[in-house]
């Protein structure tokens, strides 16, 4: 079975700053899979570098106010269909992101505060059924892979 990992955990420098988020737990978990990277901002159109968004309201904006949530939204849908007739086990999906984040984002006033939500892609792929986890849940993804 396949996985879907944030590209930027990989080590891709996809970030919003022009940087990564390179995680060796993660590297190690790939190791022998047959791994789908992702970075879903990208996918949408959205360059490398660009503003840092948050959601608000529903919608994802950028710093500076522009509404980026149709790029959000068409990355997240493009990532989704590469894994069409790819039987997926889990995502493994960077912790916090508008885009990657799981259960717990930021709340769109740009200034460090938390709330609990999904990132746009990690929403859409929850709403089909895949799994998913953040880079600090590997051993979780273990069990779940074991159990699929
Ligand atoms: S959209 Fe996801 S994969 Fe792309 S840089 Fe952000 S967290 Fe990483």
């Amino acid at each position: 079975m396949a996985i879907l990992v944030s590209a930027c955990l990989l080590g891709e420098n996809c970030k919003w700053d022009g940087g990564n988020n390179r995680n060796e737990p993660v590297i190690a978990f790939c190791a022998g899979r047959e791994v789908i990277p992702v970075c879903p901002e990208v996918a949408g159109g959205l360059p490398v570098s660009r503003q840092p968004s948050e959601i608000r309201d529903s919608r994802v904006v950028a710093r500076d106010g522009t509404d980026v949530d149709a790029a959000f939204r068409l990355g997240a849908e493009k990532c989704l269909a590469l894994c069409e007739g790819k039987p997926v086990g889990c995502a493994i999906l960077k912790a916090r992101s508008p885009s990657c984040g799981k259960d717990c984002v930021y709340d769109g006033s740009f200034s460090g505060v938390l709330v609990r939500g999904d990132g746009v892609f990690a929403a859409l792929l929850k709403e089909h059924g895949i799994p998913v986890f953040t880079e600090n849940e590997t051993k979780e993804a273990e069990t779940v892979l074991c159990n699929r």
